[in-house]
């Protein structure tokens, strides 16, 4: 019986990876601290390791990875920014995703997101349950009417269009590779990213982090949009420069902002840390904004994706041991985990 460690493994994912696991009869011990330097070392003796989004994978951890003939490794997630690609593609170990669990929860929450922070939905809770019936500060604006600019309009970014067009928003999108079949369907433009931040009433991000999207949103960005925009990242932290993006906040130059994820998130997200004293002085100040919304990575949290995680994951496991093509391996030549890749070589990136 093949033998995978969890890293990073909280009581949901052994709830539904058990579950999951009924079908595949793999041998899954869970682990609760993340893959680091440290921990790496009990990788040795398991034949896979399954990993989330803040588990370090550099160069020096895979190398020991390789040491303990661990030829594959499953993340059970969409993104792979926490990835050395080239280093694991040079030891010759595969990295398998999930690439589309639910693009629903994903883009249901940004929804969220834009609501509560537009019509104050979170200040209103805390009110009306202190007796508290005034509606002063609580104004809103219609989102029927207003400029929405989708920055990456891939699975999640498409959902969050669809949604949006039955609001009556008008919707504006940038992407390095524009899906000319969606946009006329859905009539939406593809604009540069310049336009887009001088025209959206909000900024919605749903690309990958990648070194040319890092800090997508800084203070020359800034600079460009309308007065009082809306923020919202459901994506990856390092999307957005946090100073530039409290120094705008702060100027009033940002109206409000929906964070579901932060730059230095590895450190806080996922735990309870709320009898500890908070050290990261950006994320305290980020707190004290009232029109700043923070939740912890929680965008993709359905029941819907966690059975779509688990049995994909497994899957995909099933599918190296079975000799079958990988495909959802992320391929570090042409950056996509794609059967359709040109560069796979019978369904597999090496
Ligand atoms: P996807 O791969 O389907 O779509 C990404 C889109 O971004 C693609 O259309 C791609 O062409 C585009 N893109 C690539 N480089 C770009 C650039 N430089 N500028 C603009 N667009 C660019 O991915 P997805 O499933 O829609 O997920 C999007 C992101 O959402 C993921 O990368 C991940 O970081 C994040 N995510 C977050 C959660 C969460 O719980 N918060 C869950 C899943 C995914």
């Amino acid at each position: 019986m093949k033998k995978i460690l969890f890293y990073d493994s909280k009581p949901y994912d052994i709830e539904f990876f058990d579950k999951a696991n009924k079908n595949f009869g793999f041998n899954i011990k869970y682990f609760k601290d993340k893959l680091d330097e440290e921990s790496v070392v009990l990788a040795n003796g398991y034949d896979f390791i399954c990993l989330f989004v803040n588990d370090t994978l550099n160069k020096e951890i895979l190398k020991k990875i390789k040491e303990y003939n661990i030829n594959l490794i499953a993340l059970r997630c969409a993104g792979y920014n926490n990835v050395d690609l080239k280093a694991a593609y040079d030891l010759k170990i595969h990295i398998v995703r999930v690439p589309a669990y639910s693009p629903h929860a994903v883009a249901e929450h940004t929804i969220g997101l834009i609501l509560t922070l537009n019509r104050k939905i979170h200040k209103a809770y805390n009110r009306v349950r202190e007796l508290n019936f005034n509606i002063n500060g609580l104004l809103g604006f219609d989102i029927f009417g207003k400029t929405v600019g989708v920055i990456g309009t891939g699975q999640i970014g498409k959902v969050v269009i669809q949604i949006l067009n039955g609001f009556g928003a008008k919707i504006i999108a940038y992407d390095t590779y524009p899906d000319k079949n969606f946009q006329e369907k859905l009539g939406f433009e593809y604009f540069s990213l310049d336009r887009l931040f001088q025209e959206s009433d909000i900024i919605t991000l749903h690309c990958p982090l990648l070194p040319e999207t890092q800090y997508i949103i800084n203070k020359d960005s800034i600079s460009k949009m309308k007065d009082g925009v809306m923020i919202i990242n459901t994506s990856r932290g390092k999307l957005i420069d946090t100073k530039a993006l409290i120094d705008g906040l702060k100027k009033g130059k940002i109206g409000s902002a929906g964070l579901d994820v932060y730059e230095e998130e590895s450190d806080y997200f996922f735990e309870d840390y709320s009898s500890q004293i908070l050290t990261d002085d950006i994320l305290a100040r980020l707190l004290t904004f009232p029109n700043v919304i923070i939740t912890s990575h929680q965008a993709f949290f359905t029941k819907e994706a966690l059975i779509n995680i688990s049995e994909t994951t497994l899957q995909n496991i099933k599918d190296y041991i079975d000799g079958k093509p990988l495909k959802n391996e992320v391929c570090y030549r042409c950056g996509q985990s794609s059967p359709n890749c040109d560069k796979f070589i019978k369904g597999r990136c090496f």
